[in-house]
């Protein structure tokens, strides 16, 4: 304790004949600043532009999950037609960072918001506002509000990617029992039992039906039809698809998961199971033979070609209600 005192001493006096004295005893707060934000969808602002086609294309029974990171933030709300249509906290709805350029973004706080209420039809600028107590940004986006085209993309996707044979429009499609010509396969009920011993925390369930209007009763062993069961698998990849079927209804499914996952962040983890699960629904995928129209390069949880994120744009959400409102078999 004695050997402080000769530094607190010279410190003082020194203050002393600077005539800054006050200025260790009033040192005012730190000012308050508005949050800083980058959004990431629809909208990349990382790149500043629009990297994913038609993801802003939204319309009736859509949500449309607005997601970035922002720092410095208590609060998130959008609005549309100037009206407060979604709020977000931190900490509500998030899946974890996505590992985009962690390392300069850490002091960052992912958010994710639903907006299921777009106002008036058309092309319009929505506002995102983050809010520091009373101090507020706005980082203003664009979506299309429009039934029509959304209807049109929507029935484009289901009869390229929600078949078992895949026909290219204005070609002749394939005749023959029901697995070599053109229909949807779904399902043959909307409420699907989901068997998942394994990963129940990560809920790609309850994002799978919110996106679809589907419903998933949560079970640990067996049930009835129709099912979709999660298989550990030790040695490969993850994959998934339907495993019983008859005529173009999908008694069940199943999807394998690789142990190796558990090592990813939540976001990933998540997101494969949402890509297989999807399979299991009936949307098609890589190994359909020379009828495939393969994945779908649109930058969705689908897309295998570039960085997956969660996305699940508006025409998919529509195209599985499409699909699932529909009997199997059913071309639109
Ligand atoms: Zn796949």
């Amino acid at each position: 304790m004695r050997g402080l005192w000769p530094a607190v001493w010279v410190w003082v006096l020194g203050a002393g004949l600077v005539g800054c004295r006050e200025s260790r005893v009033t040192l005012p707060p730190p000012r308050p600043v508005p949050p800083n934000v980058q959004l990431l969808y629809p909208v990349d602002e990382v790149y500043g532009q629009y990297t994913y086609p038609d993801a802003q294309l939204v319309g009736e029974g859509v949500v449309l999950t607005v997601e970035g990171r922002a720092y410095g933030w208590d609060r998130i709300e959008v609005l549309v037609d100037g009206r407060v249509v979604a709020v977000t906290r931190p900490g509500e709805n998030v899946l974890g960072p996505m590992d985009l350029s962690r390392r300069i973004m850490e002091d960052y706080v992912n958010f994710r918001v639903d907006v299921r209420d777009f106002g008036t039809p058309g092309r319009k600028v929505l506002v995102l506002r983050a809010w520091n107590g009373d101090l507020s940004r706005d980082s203003p986006f664009e979506v299309v509000h429009d039934d029509l085209a959304l209807d049109r993309k929507a029935r484009a996707f289901a009869n390229l990617y929600w078949q078992g044979w895949c026909v290219p429009p204005g070609s002749p499609p394939p005749s023959g029992p029901p697995a070599a010509r053109p229909g949807s396969f779904r399902m043959v009920d909307r409420t699907i039992y989901f068997i998942n011993r394994d990963y129940p925390e990560l809920q790609a369930d309850v994002l799978i039906a919110k996106w679809t209007g589907l419903r998933f009763i949560p079970v640990r062993d067996s049930a009835p039809f129709p099912f979709i069961d999660l298989v550990k698998n030790p040695g490969g990849g993850p994959r998934g698809g339907p495993t019983n079927t008859v005529g173009f209804a999908i008694l069940s499914g199943r999807i394998w998961i690789p142990d190796r996952l558990i090592e990813y962040p939540r976001w990933i983890r998540v997101g494969n199971l949402v890509h297989e699960i999807f399979h299991a629904l009936g949307l098609t995928g890589g190994n359909e033979g020379a009828f495939s129209c393969g994945h779908p390069k649109d930058g969705s949880r689908m897309d295998i070609s570039g960085p997956r994120y969660l996305w699940f744009h508006g025409y998919q959400q529509r195209a599985a209600h499409l699909v699932y409102s529909h009997p199997p078999g059913t071309i639109f």
